[in-house]
Order: structure tokens, then sequence, then C-alpha cells
């Protein structure tokens, strides 16, 4: 049983003093029961469908920016879990991809494309939206990156990702390619890629305010910072960057 397995695993981050349990409408699997095992990001399930925290902000977030996908060509920077589910059979057409450092842009590993957001092997204008969670923090050229995504959007389209993202006016630097090294600039941070076998992955950098006007800088407008509305108030869901293809 899905379900069951997925309650033990539960247990282990079930704080107790934290938990929360509630009725909502999921954005991939309709009404449903969501559980707040404690306050961290990842302390947060759908019961029926698994979606995290992260899922549930960009679920909803499109859904409130595009409700009907049925008209659009969508391109999502990862490939597995309840929300490419969804796009999969909500969309028009939907692309997916994940980064793999040791493989071509444009060609496949273990079943799925790879690419590289810095180079992506998409022809121009060939998506309505783009979407992709905690991407961007990895990406050593973010600015060439967004410039990517708005070179593979129509005009008008609409990117939405999310990104940690702090209250700090400046985006602070972490770390940096000079000639194809790494060079730190503060001790170094790492998230782990459950695609690569939760290996850990660096983090260049930590966005502040100013995302707003890098995304600007690379061909977007009407970008903004939106909370996605949904029916508990305890949940702690992410902010969302939306952005349009100018
Ligand atoms: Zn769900």
């Amino acid at each position: 049983m899905k379900l069951l397995s997925r309650l033990r695993a539960g247990w282990a981050q079930l704080a107790p003093g934290e938990f929360a349990i509630g009725a909502a409408c999921c954005p991939f699997c309709g009404p449903s029961l969501f559980v707040r095992l404690n306050h961290t990001e990842s302390g947060l399930r759908c019961v029926r469908c698994a979606a995290s925290s992260v899922h549930l902000s960009i679920g909803l977030a499109v859904a409130q920016t595009l409700p009907d996908l049925s008209e659009r060509d969508v391109c999502e920077l990862s490939a597995a879990g309840p929300y490419v589910a969804h796009l999969r059979r909500r969309a028009r057409s939907a692309a997916f991809s994940e980064y793999h450092p040791e493989v071509a842009p444009g060609t496949t590993w273990q079943g799925v494309r790879c690419e590289d957001v810095q180079a992506l092997t998409w022809p121009d204008a060939g998506f309505d939206l783009v979407t992709h969670t905690e991407v961007f923090e990895h990406v050593p050229d973010d600015a060439r990156g967004f410039a990517e995504l708005r070179r593979v959007l129509r005009p008008g389209g609409r990117m939405l990702f999310t990104v940690p993202l702090s209250d700090a006016e400046h985006t602070v630097e972490r770390a940096r390619l000079v000639g194809g090294k790494i060079e730190h600039l503060l001790p170094p941070e790492y998230h782990v890629d459950p695609f690569k076998g939760d290996a850990p992955v660096l983090v260049f950098r930590d966005y502040g305010r100013d995302i707003v006007q890098r995304l600007q800088q690379a061909g977007f407008d009407e970008v903004r910072i939106m909370r996605p509305a949904f029916a508990l108030d305890w949940a702690p869901l992410r902010h969302v960057v939306s952005a349009r293809a100018a």
C-alpha cells in the first residue's frame, strides 16, 4: 500500500506539537487531506499524491495563472513527481528534462531527456509556459539560464518558478565558475538531487529581492513574487516568481 508506506515515512518526520491536518483541494489530485508533520517545508504533504510544499506551491501558482493548459505547450525542468504527472495529463504538450553534468544536452539518460538550462537544445519560441523548482540557485551562469528560458518561450509566454528566496535586497553569490573551476566565495552549501541518487549539488547563490531586476535584464517583464492562495492557511507554502516573456 502506497499510502501506508508514506505514513510510515512520515512518522519519522513527525514533531507532535507541530502536527496539523486538514482537507483542501489539491491542484494535482483533487479533494484530499494535507498533513503538516513539522514546520519545515518538507513537513507538508498531500496524503493522496504525496505532493510536497514546493510541488503544491508551483501547482497552485500555475492553476491560478493559467487555469486551462489544454492549449498550452509546457516545459518543466524536472521529470518525476505529481506535478510532472499533472502536466502530462493536462497540457497540450509537455517537455520534461533533468540536468546531468555527464550527459550531453538533448540526449536521454535512464529514459529522461537531459538539458543544461544555460544551453538548451529546444528551438526558439516553442513553449507557452516554462516552470522549474529549486533549480536556479544551482546554475553557475543564471543570467544565461534565464535568457535561454526566455528564448524558448513564445512572446507573452510565462515562466513560473521557485528558488530559495530571502528578504535581503541583494542576491548573495556563494560561488562562481572561473575558467571551468569552482571558486567558493562563502562556505559551500549543498542541496541533494534525487535524480542523481541524492548527490550533493552546490548552491551558487542565495537570491534576494533583486531577482526581479535579474529577470528584467534577461528579457522578462511583469515580474512579480506571488504567494499562491490555498485553503489551509497553516500550510508552509513557497513564494513563486512569475515573469512574462517580453
Ligand atoms: Zn494531491
